[in-house]
Parts: C-alpha cells; sequence; structure tokens
C-alpha cells in the first residue's frame, strides 16, 4: 500500500478507508488492553495517534519505542479522545528501526536548545526544529516565487572565488597546498603561482559583484547561495556560513530600491503567514507570544525611511546609555539599530545616506562628498536584516574610490569593466536568510535556523 503523509489524514478528510502511514514515534502510553502510539512524519507539527491492540500486538509494540521508526497500516476514524478528530485503528504494525530508550537522546520533551545544538544530527525530529525547517523551506520557495513572478533571473554566482575586495570580512583560503610544508617564493611568502587555481582563493563573502555584472545584462537578476565569514564573532545573529540573497537590478535608483526590499520582506512575512500557519502558531507559543501580531504588523505597516545623519542625531538626543557610544561617523551597533526601530519609531527602519568611509568602495556617493547611498533596513529583534545601495556607475568615479581605498586595480579589473562598457545606474541589496528566517520562527539564537551551523570552534556535524 501507498504511504499517505499524516499532514494530509489531520485535513477534514473522509473516514473509513484503509491506510498506510510511515514515521517515527514520540510517545506510547496505554494499558493492558490497548496501545496509543503517537507517529510523527514531518510532513506536519502534529501527530496522528495510532490505536493498538495490546494483546495482538504484544511482541512488536515492545519495539515501539519513543524515536523508533515504523509503518502502520489500519482503518482511518473519528477519534473520541482529545487533541485530534481522527485516529488510526491499527491492522498492521511493522518496525523499521529500533531506538533505545536507554540512550535514545530525545526520549524526553522539553530539551534546552543549547542541549539541542549538541545533537544537532537529531534535532529535526524535535517539534521546534520540525517548524522551524519547514518554515525555511516555505522562505526559501517564497523567495524564487517572488523573484520569478516579478521578471529576475536566478543566476549562480561562484562560490569560490579569486576576488578580495568586497571587503565584506574575512576570508576562508580554498587551497589544495600542503598546509605542512607550501611551495615558498624566494621572499619566504606561500608560492600560491603553485596552488590548484594558479592564484589565491577563497570561499565568497557576498556574490554581489558578480551579480551586477548579470544585471547590466539580464535587467534584473538575483543571487540566492551560501556565503562565508571568518570572523569569529560569537553572537546570535552571525553564522561563519550561512545564506544570502542578493538582488541587483539595472535602471534602478535608490528609491526602487528601497521599495523593492520593502515589498519583498512583506511578501515573505505574509507568505508564510498564510502557508505555516501551524507551525508558526506552535513556535508563538513555545517562544514568543507576540510573534504572530509582530508578523502581521511588519506585513501591514509601512517601513521608515531615514537619513544616517537624522539617526544619529536621535541617538545623541536619546538620552539612552549604550554600551558603544555613537557619533557621527560610527558604524551603528546592533542596540543602536534596535532602539531606532523599537523604542523610537515602533516599526522597521530603512536607514540611508551612511558615512562613505564606513561602507564598501561601490556604493554611490552623494554630492556631499560625505556620504554614499547605502540603505539598511533595520527590524526589530535583530537589527541589520538587509544591507544595500545604489552602486557607483560612474568609471572615474569608482576608480578613485578603489584608488583612495588601497583596493589593487588588477583584483577589479573585471568589474571595472562593466562601467567602461555599456554602465547604467543600477542598485541592489543583500538579505540574510538566517535573520528572515529568525525573524519570522521568533528564534532568537541563529545558530537554531539552520540545520548544521557553523560558528567558531564548531563544524562537528
Ligand atoms: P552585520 O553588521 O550585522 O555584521 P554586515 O553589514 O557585515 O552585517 P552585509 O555585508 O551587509 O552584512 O551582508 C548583508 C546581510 O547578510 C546582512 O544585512 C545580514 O542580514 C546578513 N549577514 C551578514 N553577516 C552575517 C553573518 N555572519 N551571519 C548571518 N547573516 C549575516
Ligand atoms: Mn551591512
Amino acid at each position: 500500500m501507498k504511504r499517505t503523509e499524516i499532514a494530509k489524514l489531520l485535513k477534514p478528510i473522509e473516514t473509513g478507508m484503509e491506510v498506510f502511514i510511515q514515521g517515527w514515534v514520540r510517545t506510547k502510553r496505554g494499558n493492558k488492553q490497548v496501545a496509543f502510539i503517537a507517529v510523527n512524519d514531518g510532513s506536519i507539527i502534529h501527530n496522528i495517534q495510532v490505536v493498538a491492540d495490546a494483546v495482538a500486538f504484544e511482541e512488536v509494540l515492545k519495539k515501539v519505542t519513543t524515536g523508533a521508526c515504523i509503518g502502520v497500516s489500519g482503518k482511518l476514524v473519528e477519534s473520541l479522545g482529545q487533541g485530534q478528530h481522527v485516529e488510526i485503528q491499527a491492522h498492521t504494525i511493522e518496525v523499521y528501526g529500533t531506538a533505545d530508550a536507554d540512550t535514545y537522546p530525545l526520549q524526553k520533551k522539553g530539551h534546552s536548545l543549547e542541549f539541542l545544538r549538541e545533537i544537532a544530527h537529531l534535532r529535526p525530529r524535535t517539534n521546534t526544529f520540525g517548524a522551524v525547517l519547514r518554515v525555511r523551506h516555505a522562505l526559501a520557495f517564497a523567495i524564487h516565487k517572488y523573484f520569478n513572478d516579478h521578471g529576475f533571473y536566478y543566476l549562480h554566482t561562484p562560490i569560490i572565488t579569486g576576488s578580495d575586495a568586497e571587503g565584506a570580512g574575512a576570508m576562508f583560503r580554498v587551497t589544495t597546498l600542503d598546509a605542512g610544508n607550501p611551495p615558498r617564493k624566494e621572499d619566504g611568502h606561500v608560492d600560491f603561482s603553485q596552488d590548484f587555481f594558479g592564484k589565491e582563493t577563497s570561499l565568497t563573502v557576498s556574490g554581489q559583484l558578480e551579480g551586477e555584472l548579470g544585471a547590466l545584462a539580464l535587467g534584473r537578476i538575483y543571487t540566492f547561495g551560501p556565503t562565508f565569514r571568518a570572523e569569529n564573532s560569537n553572537t546570535p545573529r552571525h553564522l561563519a556560513e550561512f545564506w544570502m540573497i542578493e538582488p541587483e537590478m539595472a535602471f534602478y535608483d535608490i528609491h526602487d530600491n528601497m521599495d523593492l526590499a520593502e515589498d519583498f520582506l512583506k511578501y515573505l512575512i505574509g507568505y508564510a503567514l498564510d502557508h505555516c500557519a501551524d507551525d508558526l502558531a506552535f513556535l508563538s507559543q513555545m517562544y514568543d507570544k507576540e510573534l504572530l501580531n509582530t508578523l502581521e504588523m511588519i506585513r501591514s505597516v509601512q517601513f521608515e525611511r531615514l537619513a544616517y545623519t537624522e539617526a544619529i542625531d536621535i541617538l545623541e538626543k536619546s538620552g539612552h546609555t549604550f554600551e558603544f557610544p555613537v557619533h557621527w561617523g560610527t558604524d551603528l551597533q546592533s542596540e543602536h539599530e534596535r532602539y531606532l526601530v523599537e523604542k523610537h519609531v515602533g516599526r522597521p527602519v530603512i536607514l540611508t545616506d551612511y558615512p562613505r568611509d564606513i561602507k564598501a568602495f561601490y556604493m554611490k556617493q552623494n554630492d556631499d562628498g560625505k556620504t554614499v547611498r547605502a540603505m539598511d533596513v533595520l527590524f526589530p529583534r535583530i537589527g541589520e536584516i538587509i544591507g544595500g545601495s545604489q552602486r557607483e556607475e560612474n568609471y572615474d568615479a569608482l576608480l578613485n574610490r578603489i584608488h583612495e581605498m588601497g583596493i589593487p586595480e588588477k583584483d577589479v579589473w573585471w568589474y571595472l569593466d562593466t562601467r567602461r562598457f555599456g554602465t547604467a545606474p543600477h542598485s541592489g541589496f543583500g538579505l540574510g536568510f538566517e535573520r528572515l528566517v529568525q525573524f519570522v520562527t521568533g528564534m532568537t539564537n541563529i545558530r537554531d535556523v539552520i540545520p548544521f551551523p557553523r560558528t567558531p570552534q564548531n563544524a562537528e556535524f
């Protein structure tokens, strides 16, 4: 018989027919006559209850313990018990895999998230991680859907890069040289011309520069791939390996860029609300009673748009004591971002026109000679969720900036070429996928929204 997903059986459905399910045992209880087995197959947060004759199934029921994997065929009937409207009266039970009650780590409910991080190979079997991973999937799907529906092309930018010009963070080296005994040049430095690619290469910190090349040919593109940062930042908002969505659009100025970012985020949050109701209800009940209200609020409010200079003014006049002092020219810390969003405005904020000295070389310079056309989207709880800008499309202005910042021209000649041949005004941004999932699920630590988190000192699984 063909397996039916539990999600299908728990929808309003006719009863009385024979069904077949396969999944993992969450709990078993009962008495001498009858056993009640709660089975989950990952298709939905809820379990289905299997009712089995304890005498007829006596032998097999010994192996049906929490964590075991089973297949059950039986009759789908209306349930008289509380908490479910249907259940299965078992006709056959097959055990595919037992789970020893003395050693299975998820024997009981209510493990801490910290403990579950140590068993990341098993934590997808908990309600929390099942919910988070289903929401994560829905958001990934919605991202592709949004862009496809809006005429963007999915561009695959490289993961191994020979350019370290982006400056977004420290990079992981990619090499096949013998770490213990690398070839050396006369001056003693490692000779990377003998390395696999004939030069130094790293894991990418962003697909943006290559994304721009795509936008200046296809019009509107987006990338959605893994990015890597070797910073030693042990925060609840940073991973060493994370996924980033980077749309890049020819003929968009910073205002078009902001409009897109706002519409995109609202769409994604709305998509999760509309398609992940059960999982979000569970997460809300477990971790943040205000979660659904917050998500509904974001979907319906207008984001506040504020220039960096005004924001500094607000922060300086706030009378609030920050851990990191703030004045014009400093990069904002998440405490500042959160103050603006949560205390001052009460809605998401798009902050624009940052000092050029704290932003990357490719951002379009404003006429004041001090600021650039950057735009960061700041969210409650998370702080920065998107960083973006209008790009400098003027060849001379860009080259000047590259010289000022000491970036070797030989590293970015191909990027400069786009400004020499048919340059165009264009803009784009980067959305950190895990920050989005964090926001939507209400999880406070970014390590709990990616299946296998990579952080300093941690790559076990
Ligand atoms: P932050 O200041 O928060 O460290 P950033 O300014 O270095 O971020 P960008 O280079 O602008 O980040 O990257 C674009 C987006 O990618 C950010 O807005 C954020 O959502 C996400 N992001 C950046 N670094 C990380 C990281 N280490 N882990 C997870 N997401 C990240
Ligand atoms: Mn940023």
